[in-house]
Protein backbone atom coordinates (compact mmCIF):
# COMPACT_ATOMS: atom_id res chain seq x y z
CA UNK A 1 0.00 0.00 0.00
CA UNK A 2 0.88 3.66 -0.92
CA UNK A 3 1.33 5.98 2.65
CA UNK A 4 2.46 9.37 3.38
CA UNK A 5 4.43 9.18 6.63
CA UNK A 6 5.80 11.43 9.00
CA UNK A 7 9.47 10.28 8.71
CA UNK A 8 10.54 12.94 11.71
CA UNK A 9 8.46 15.37 14.52
CA UNK A 10 8.13 18.22 11.76
CA UNK A 11 9.25 17.16 8.57
CA UNK A 12 7.70 16.50 5.46
CA UNK A 13 5.92 13.91 5.00
CA UNK A 14 7.23 10.73 3.05
CA UNK A 15 5.48 8.77 0.44
CA UNK A 16 6.58 4.92 1.49
CA UNK A 17 5.27 1.56 -0.75
CA UNK A 18 4.11 -0.76 2.52
CA UNK A 19 3.21 -4.21 2.87
CA UNK A 20 -0.66 -4.04 2.80
CA UNK A 21 -1.83 -5.40 5.99
CA UNK A 22 -3.95 -8.51 6.17
CA UNK A 23 -7.01 -7.77 8.67
CA UNK A 24 -6.51 -10.70 11.73
CA UNK A 25 -8.91 -11.45 14.53
CA UNK A 26 -12.00 -9.12 14.20
CA UNK A 27 -10.02 -6.25 11.94
CA UNK A 28 -11.37 -4.86 8.92
CA UNK A 29 -9.22 -3.56 6.24
CA UNK A 30 -10.54 -0.56 4.31
CA UNK A 31 -9.56 0.72 0.61
CA UNK A 32 -9.48 4.40 1.71
CA UNK A 33 -11.62 6.46 -0.80
CA UNK A 34 -11.59 9.74 1.41
CA UNK A 35 -9.20 11.35 4.27
CA UNK A 36 -9.75 14.57 5.58
CA UNK A 37 -7.16 16.70 6.69
CA UNK A 38 -7.49 18.04 10.31
CA UNK A 39 -5.81 20.87 12.30
CA UNK A 40 -4.98 18.57 15.10
CA UNK A 41 -2.69 16.91 12.47
CA UNK A 42 -1.00 19.90 12.59
CA UNK A 43 -0.07 19.00 16.09
CA UNK A 44 0.29 15.34 15.48
CA UNK A 45 2.66 16.41 12.92
CA UNK A 46 4.90 18.73 15.23
CA UNK A 47 4.73 15.87 17.60
CA UNK A 48 3.26 17.96 20.51
CA UNK A 49 0.07 19.69 22.08
CA UNK A 50 0.84 22.78 23.99
CA UNK A 51 -0.23 22.37 27.54
CA UNK A 52 0.84 25.97 28.32
CA UNK A 53 3.71 27.26 30.53
CA UNK A 54 6.61 25.33 28.56
CA UNK A 55 4.72 22.09 29.09
CA UNK A 56 4.21 20.06 26.50
CA UNK A 57 2.70 16.42 25.89
CA UNK A 58 4.49 14.86 23.18
CA UNK A 59 3.09 11.78 20.95
CA UNK A 60 6.17 10.12 21.55
CA UNK A 61 5.40 9.98 25.36
CA UNK A 62 2.17 8.30 24.27
CA UNK A 63 3.83 5.52 22.41
CA UNK A 64 3.42 6.22 19.00
CA UNK A 65 6.58 5.71 16.56
CA UNK A 66 7.87 7.41 13.67
CA UNK A 67 7.59 6.71 10.90
CA UNK A 68 3.64 7.81 11.24
CA UNK A 69 0.38 7.50 8.88
CA UNK A 70 -1.59 10.39 10.11
CA UNK A 71 -5.21 10.66 9.15
CA UNK A 72 -8.28 10.26 11.19
CA UNK A 73 -11.11 11.24 9.20
CA UNK A 74 -11.28 7.99 6.92
CA UNK A 75 -14.25 6.46 4.54
CA UNK A 76 -13.27 3.57 3.02
CA UNK A 77 -14.23 0.12 0.90
CA UNK A 78 -14.60 -2.89 3.00
CA UNK A 79 -11.87 -4.94 1.07
CA UNK A 80 -10.64 -7.50 3.40
CA UNK A 81 -12.38 -8.80 6.84
CA UNK A 82 -10.37 -10.89 9.72
CA UNK A 83 -12.17 -14.67 10.47
CA UNK A 84 -14.01 -12.81 13.44
CA UNK A 85 -15.26 -10.07 12.17
CA UNK A 86 -18.95 -9.75 12.00
CA UNK A 87 -21.51 -7.85 10.68
CA UNK A 88 -20.20 -6.40 7.71
CA UNK A 89 -19.00 -7.39 4.04
CA UNK A 90 -16.44 -7.25 1.87
CA UNK A 91 -17.59 -4.35 -0.76
CA UNK A 92 -19.28 -2.16 2.57
CA UNK A 93 -19.12 1.27 1.85
CA UNK A 94 -18.27 2.56 5.49
CA UNK A 95 -16.97 5.85 7.32
CA UNK A 96 -14.57 4.36 10.51
CA UNK A 97 -14.65 5.99 13.55
CA UNK A 98 -11.20 6.49 15.20
CA UNK A 99 -12.22 7.49 18.68
CA UNK A 100 -10.92 3.91 19.86
CA UNK A 101 -10.01 2.97 23.38
CA UNK A 102 -8.97 -0.77 24.36
CA UNK A 103 -12.09 -2.16 23.13
CA UNK A 104 -12.35 -4.37 26.18
CA UNK A 105 -13.14 -2.53 28.76
CA UNK A 106 -16.94 -1.67 29.75
CA UNK A 107 -16.26 1.85 28.71
CA UNK A 108 -15.33 1.00 25.17
CA UNK A 109 -18.15 -2.16 25.02
CA UNK A 110 -20.55 0.67 25.87
CA UNK A 111 -19.54 2.75 23.08
CA UNK A 112 -17.77 5.21 25.46
CA UNK A 113 -14.18 4.67 23.94
CA UNK A 114 -13.70 8.39 24.35
CA UNK A 115 -13.72 7.92 28.88
CA UNK A 116 -11.19 4.86 28.28
CA UNK A 117 -7.69 5.22 29.70
CA UNK A 118 -6.05 3.60 26.38
CA UNK A 119 -6.55 5.42 23.26
CA UNK A 120 -5.81 3.74 19.92
CA UNK A 121 -7.27 6.26 17.93
CA UNK A 122 -6.72 5.63 14.15
CA UNK A 123 -4.71 8.44 12.62
CA UNK A 124 -3.33 9.85 15.72
CA UNK A 125 -2.34 6.90 17.73
CA UNK A 126 -2.50 3.99 15.25
CA UNK A 127 -1.74 4.25 11.98
CA UNK A 128 -4.72 6.28 9.70
CA UNK A 129 -5.49 7.57 6.36
CA UNK A 130 -3.11 9.06 4.56
CA UNK A 131 -2.55 5.85 2.90
CA UNK A 132 -4.80 3.99 0.65
CA UNK A 133 -5.62 1.60 3.02
CA UNK A 134 -6.10 1.37 6.57
CA UNK A 135 -6.95 -1.30 9.43
CA UNK A 136 -9.95 -0.77 11.88
CA UNK A 137 -9.76 -3.14 14.90
CA UNK A 138 -13.82 -3.93 14.72
CA UNK A 139 -16.04 -3.88 12.73
CA UNK A 140 -18.38 -1.92 15.44
CA UNK A 141 -16.47 0.94 14.60
CA UNK A 142 -17.67 1.12 10.69
CA UNK A 143 -20.75 3.26 9.82
CA UNK A 144 -22.87 3.31 6.45
CA UNK A 145 -22.90 6.89 5.42
CA UNK A 146 -25.44 5.99 2.73
CA UNK A 147 -26.80 8.97 1.09
CA UNK A 148 -23.91 11.07 2.25
CA UNK A 149 -20.93 11.91 -0.47
CA UNK A 150 -17.57 9.96 0.62
CA UNK A 151 -15.65 13.21 1.30
CA UNK A 152 -17.99 14.85 3.31
CA UNK A 153 -19.28 11.83 5.41
CA UNK A 154 -15.41 11.21 6.26
CA UNK A 155 -15.65 14.71 7.74
CA UNK A 156 -18.30 13.81 10.29
CA UNK A 157 -16.06 11.45 12.29
CA UNK A 158 -13.86 14.70 13.41
CA UNK A 159 -14.57 18.36 12.72
CA UNK A 160 -18.48 17.14 12.44
CA UNK A 161 -18.20 14.85 15.45
CA UNK A 162 -16.25 17.31 17.67
CA UNK A 163 -18.73 20.35 16.69
CA UNK A 164 -21.77 18.24 17.70
CA UNK A 165 -20.85 16.49 20.73
CA UNK A 166 -19.52 20.20 21.94
CA UNK A 167 -22.89 21.49 20.64
CA UNK A 168 -24.91 19.24 22.98
CA UNK A 169 -22.96 20.63 25.98
CA UNK A 170 -24.12 23.87 25.26
CA UNK A 171 -27.49 22.89 27.39
CA UNK A 172 -30.78 23.71 26.52
CA UNK A 173 -31.19 27.33 24.88
CA UNK A 174 -33.80 29.06 23.91
CA UNK A 175 -34.53 31.61 21.31
CA UNK A 176 -33.78 34.54 23.63
CA UNK A 177 -30.08 33.44 24.04
CA UNK A 178 -27.29 33.72 22.41
CA UNK A 179 -24.93 30.95 21.34
CA UNK A 180 -20.84 32.63 20.80
CA UNK A 181 -18.63 30.15 18.55
CA UNK A 182 -14.89 31.33 18.89
CA UNK A 183 -13.50 30.13 15.59
CA UNK A 184 -14.76 29.35 12.44
CA UNK A 185 -12.34 26.84 10.89
CA UNK A 186 -13.53 23.77 9.84
CA UNK A 187 -14.91 22.91 12.99
CA UNK A 188 -15.96 25.77 13.78
CA UNK A 189 -18.05 26.26 10.42
CA UNK A 190 -19.73 23.11 11.45
CA UNK A 191 -20.83 23.88 14.35
CA UNK A 192 -22.59 26.24 12.90
CA UNK A 193 -23.94 24.37 10.37
CA UNK A 194 -25.18 21.95 13.18
CA UNK A 195 -25.97 24.23 15.48
CA UNK A 196 -29.15 25.19 13.53
CA UNK A 197 -30.57 22.04 13.49
CA UNK A 198 -29.76 21.97 17.50
CA UNK A 199 -30.53 24.47 18.67
CA UNK A 200 -32.99 28.17 18.60
CA UNK A 201 -30.60 30.31 20.24
CA UNK A 202 -28.82 33.08 18.11
CA UNK A 203 -25.79 32.25 16.98
CA UNK A 204 -22.98 34.60 17.12
CA UNK A 205 -19.44 33.69 15.68
CA UNK A 206 -16.03 35.58 16.67
CA UNK A 207 -12.86 35.29 14.25
CA UNK A 208 -10.14 37.49 13.50
CA UNK A 209 -9.74 36.60 10.01
CA UNK A 210 -12.38 38.36 7.56
CA UNK A 211 -12.94 35.44 5.40
CA UNK A 212 -13.70 32.75 8.51
CA UNK A 213 -16.24 35.82 9.64
CA UNK A 214 -18.14 35.91 5.49
CA UNK A 215 -17.68 31.78 5.90
CA UNK A 216 -19.33 32.17 9.49
CA UNK A 217 -21.85 34.60 7.86
CA UNK A 218 -22.71 32.47 4.73
CA UNK A 219 -23.33 29.51 7.05
CA UNK A 220 -25.97 31.35 9.04
CA UNK A 221 -24.46 32.83 11.75
CA UNK A 222 -26.41 35.95 12.96
CA UNK A 223 -23.50 37.88 13.80
CA UNK A 224 -20.24 38.33 13.32
CA UNK A 225 -17.51 39.82 15.33
CA UNK A 226 -13.47 40.36 14.69
CA UNK A 227 -12.60 39.15 18.58
CA UNK A 228 -9.27 40.86 18.48
CA UNK A 229 -10.63 43.96 17.44
CA UNK A 230 -10.81 46.87 19.79
CA UNK A 231 -13.82 47.37 22.10
CA UNK A 232 -15.29 43.72 21.01
CA UNK A 233 -16.10 42.59 24.48
CA UNK A 234 -17.79 45.67 24.88
CA UNK A 235 -19.84 45.24 21.71
CA UNK A 236 -21.13 41.80 22.12
CA UNK A 237 -22.14 43.04 25.95
CA UNK A 238 -23.93 44.83 24.34
CA UNK A 239 -25.62 43.39 21.56
CA UNK A 240 -26.34 40.36 23.51
CA UNK A 241 -27.76 42.32 26.06
CA UNK A 242 -25.69 40.58 29.04
CA UNK A 243 -23.19 38.18 27.22
CA UNK A 244 -23.85 34.84 25.13
CA UNK A 245 -25.45 32.01 27.24
CA UNK A 246 -22.73 29.35 25.94
CA UNK A 247 -19.45 29.75 24.60
CA UNK A 248 -17.56 27.20 22.62
CA UNK A 249 -14.11 28.00 21.72
CA UNK A 250 -13.09 26.12 19.11
CA UNK A 251 -9.80 27.65 18.94
CA UNK A 252 -8.71 26.77 22.28
CA UNK A 253 -5.86 30.36 22.87
CA UNK A 254 -5.24 31.90 25.73
CA UNK A 255 -6.78 35.20 24.03
CA UNK A 256 -10.04 33.16 22.49
CA UNK A 257 -10.77 31.61 26.22
CA UNK A 258 -10.08 34.67 27.59
CA UNK A 259 -13.04 36.86 25.15
CA UNK A 260 -15.37 33.81 25.90
CA UNK A 261 -14.92 33.78 29.29
CA UNK A 262 -14.74 37.87 29.27
CA UNK A 263 -18.21 37.80 27.22
CA UNK A 264 -19.84 35.18 28.70
CA UNK A 265 -23.50 35.80 31.03
CA UNK A 266 -24.47 34.88 34.63
CA UNK A 267 -25.01 30.89 34.39
CA UNK A 268 -23.47 30.73 31.48
CA UNK A 269 -21.10 27.83 30.20
CA UNK A 270 -18.08 27.80 28.35
CA UNK A 271 -16.73 24.92 26.14
CA UNK A 272 -13.44 24.33 25.30
CA UNK A 273 -13.01 22.29 22.25
CA UNK A 274 -9.66 23.73 20.18
CA UNK A 275 -6.25 22.25 20.74
CA UNK A 276 -4.14 25.42 19.71
CA UNK A 277 -2.67 25.74 23.12
CA UNK A 278 -1.50 27.57 26.22
CA UNK A 279 -2.55 28.36 29.54
CA UNK A 280 -4.47 31.28 31.53
CA UNK A 281 -4.85 32.31 34.82
CA UNK A 282 -8.58 32.52 35.69
CA UNK A 283 -10.28 34.53 38.72
CA UNK A 284 -11.54 32.15 40.80
CA UNK A 285 -14.20 34.43 42.70
CA UNK A 286 -15.59 34.67 38.94
CA UNK A 287 -16.92 31.57 39.01
CA UNK A 288 -19.19 31.48 42.03
CA UNK A 289 -19.84 35.57 40.97
CA UNK A 290 -21.13 34.60 37.53
CA UNK A 291 -22.29 30.97 38.45
CA UNK A 292 -19.98 29.88 35.83
CA UNK A 293 -19.14 26.56 34.18
CA UNK A 294 -16.07 25.38 32.00
CA UNK A 295 -16.07 22.35 30.23
CA UNK A 296 -13.72 20.62 27.64
CA UNK A 297 -15.30 18.08 24.66
CA UNK A 298 -13.28 15.96 22.65
CA UNK A 299 -14.39 14.44 19.71
CA UNK A 300 -17.81 12.78 20.58
CA UNK A 301 -18.93 9.18 21.30
CA UNK A 302 -20.02 6.65 18.36
CA UNK A 303 -23.69 7.05 19.23
CA UNK A 304 -23.10 10.42 19.07
CA UNK A 305 -21.42 10.40 15.34
CA UNK A 306 -24.59 7.73 14.18
CA UNK A 307 -27.17 10.62 15.42
CA UNK A 308 -25.04 13.21 13.43
CA UNK A 309 -25.01 11.56 10.28
CA UNK A 310 -28.62 10.94 10.76
CA UNK A 311 -29.43 14.22 11.40
CA UNK A 312 -26.94 15.06 8.22
CA UNK A 313 -29.11 11.71 5.93
CA UNK A 314 -32.24 13.85 7.01
CA UNK A 315 -31.05 17.03 4.93
CA UNK A 316 -30.93 18.76 8.29
CA UNK A 317 -27.54 19.73 8.25
CA UNK A 318 -26.27 22.16 5.35
CA UNK A 319 -22.47 20.58 3.95
CA UNK A 320 -19.53 22.18 5.03
CA UNK A 321 -17.56 23.55 1.88
CA UNK A 322 -15.08 20.69 0.72
CA UNK A 323 -11.99 20.91 -1.36
CA UNK A 324 -10.66 17.28 -2.61
CA UNK A 325 -7.60 16.85 -3.15
CA UNK A 326 -5.51 14.12 -4.62
CA UNK A 327 -3.45 12.21 -1.23
CA UNK A 328 0.02 13.40 -2.89
CA UNK A 329 -0.57 16.96 -1.86
CA UNK A 330 -0.60 16.18 1.25
CA UNK A 331 2.41 18.28 2.40
CA UNK A 332 0.95 20.88 0.80
CA UNK A 333 -2.27 20.68 2.05
CA UNK A 334 -0.67 20.71 5.63
CA UNK A 335 1.22 23.66 5.14
CA UNK A 336 -2.36 25.89 3.67
CA UNK A 337 -3.99 24.85 6.30
CA UNK A 338 -1.13 26.01 8.84
CA UNK A 339 -0.78 29.07 6.78
CA UNK A 340 -5.06 29.25 7.48
CA UNK A 341 -5.51 29.31 3.08
CA UNK A 342 -8.28 26.64 3.62
CA UNK A 343 -12.08 27.75 4.35
CA UNK A 344 -14.25 24.37 4.95
CA UNK A 345 -11.96 21.16 4.53
CA UNK A 346 -9.67 19.97 2.33
CA UNK A 347 -10.14 15.81 1.73
CA UNK A 348 -7.29 13.55 0.47
CA UNK A 349 -8.62 11.31 -2.27
CA UNK A 350 -6.03 8.57 -2.81
ZN1 LIG B 1 -9.55 15.90 13.90
ZN1 LIG C 1 -11.56 0.53 27.00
Amino acid sequence: MRSFQIPAWGEPLVERQLPTPQPAGSEVLLKVDACGVCHSDLHIWDGYFDLGDGKRATLESRGVDLPFTMGHEIVGEVVAVGPDADGVAIGDQRVAYPWIGCGECHLCLAGNDIFCTAANYLGTRVHGGYSDHVLVPHPRYLLDYEGIPAALACTYACSGLTAYSALLKAGDLTADDHLLIVGAGGVGLSAVHIAKALTPATIIVADIDPDKRAAAAAAGAALTIDNSAPGAVKSLLKTTRGGPRTSIDFVGAPPTTKFAISTLAKGGTHVIVGLFGGALPLSLPLFPFKLMTVKGSFTGTIDELRALMALAREGRIPAIPIERRALDRANETLEDLKAGRIVGRAVLIP
